[in-house]
């Protein structure tokens, strides 16, 4: 895998390599990219480049930590994630108590995912941590849109700015293909077929749900061809019905079951 894998983003990875081996690495990152970006890959790819001896800034996959941090069991990396609708003050409290632990090995990392859901409190906590860095310790923020963070915690990160990967792309190409049948009018069971092909995790729902409600908003703004076959209210209601969706999911509703419902809405 390695950064290389995120050859779509080209120049922001050489700038990555370069600064590691230079030994710049900061403590802070704001990982910004729609859900098509693989920021979660992303993050964890950028852990192993900081930490593999062998292949510094790009990760070697194959060393201890490399491998660690591809199964998900580097006892230094930290992760936090929306709890239902935010990350909240608890939360980022508690992980300012482990990135506090002294490491096993050169340093802590954490990967704050659903950042932008952070509350004001989780977040002005999170501020005191990034205004005064543990030694070493590597923050990354995982955005959808960096706006939705607190200027002052802007100022004091670096943004890595993700455009979308192959991986991305395969799962757009799925998105459209779920449209074509919804606007084709298919039966329930066709549809619900394909979703279920192309959708195996809550991760991959969301993804899903990004590629959709990206071509309805390029219906919505005239950008699509199809744009004149829908009436604004109808696009507008369908964009409602993704973001009520994806709220579902976000509160921990089972995947399959909101992107059923999703569907059978957008059919009624
Ligand atoms: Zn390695």
């Amino acid at each position: 895998m390695s950064l290389d894998k995120f050859s779509s983003n080209k120049k922001l990875i050489d700038r990555i390599e370069e600064s590691i081996k230079c030994g710049k690495v900061f403590h802070a990152y704001i990982i910004e990219g729609d859900g098509l970006s693989g920021k979660e890959n992303f993050a964890r790819e950028l852990c192993k480049a900081v930490l593999c001896e062998k292949a510094p800034g790009t990760g070697c996959d194959r060393c201890l930590s490399c491998r660690k941090i591809d199964h998900g069991n580097y006892e230094d990396l930290y992760y936090i994630e929306a709890d239902g609708m935010s990350v909240k003050d608890e939360q980022v409290s508690k992980l300012q108590s482990d990135l506090k632990k002294k490491p096993t090995g050169p340093r802590n990392l954490a990967i704050i995912q659903d950042a932008d859901t952070m509350t004001t409190r989780a977040q002005n906590r999170l501020l005191k941590t990034l205004e005064e860095p543990y030694q070493g310790t590597v923050i990354m923020l995982l955005s959808e849109n960096r706006e939705n963070l607190l200027e002052t915690i802007r100022s004091r990160c670096v943004t890595l700015r993700l455009e979308n990967t192959a991986d991305g792309s395969e799962k757009q190409h799925a998105a459209s293909e779920i449209f074509q049948v919804i606007h084709d009018g298919k039966s329930f069971y066709e549809t619900k077929a394909l979703l279920m092909k192309n959708m195996k995790s809550r991760e991959e729902a969301l993804i899903l749900l990004d590629g959709l409600e990206r071509i309805y908003r390029e219906i919505l703004v005239g950008r699509d061809s199809r744009s004149r076959l829908y009436r604004t209210e109808e696009i507008c209601r369908v964009i409602e019905l993704i973001e009520e969706a994806r709220r579902d999911l976000y509160a921990k509703v089972n995947y399959q079951y909101a992107l059923k419902n999703l569907i059978l809405k957008i059919g009624g």
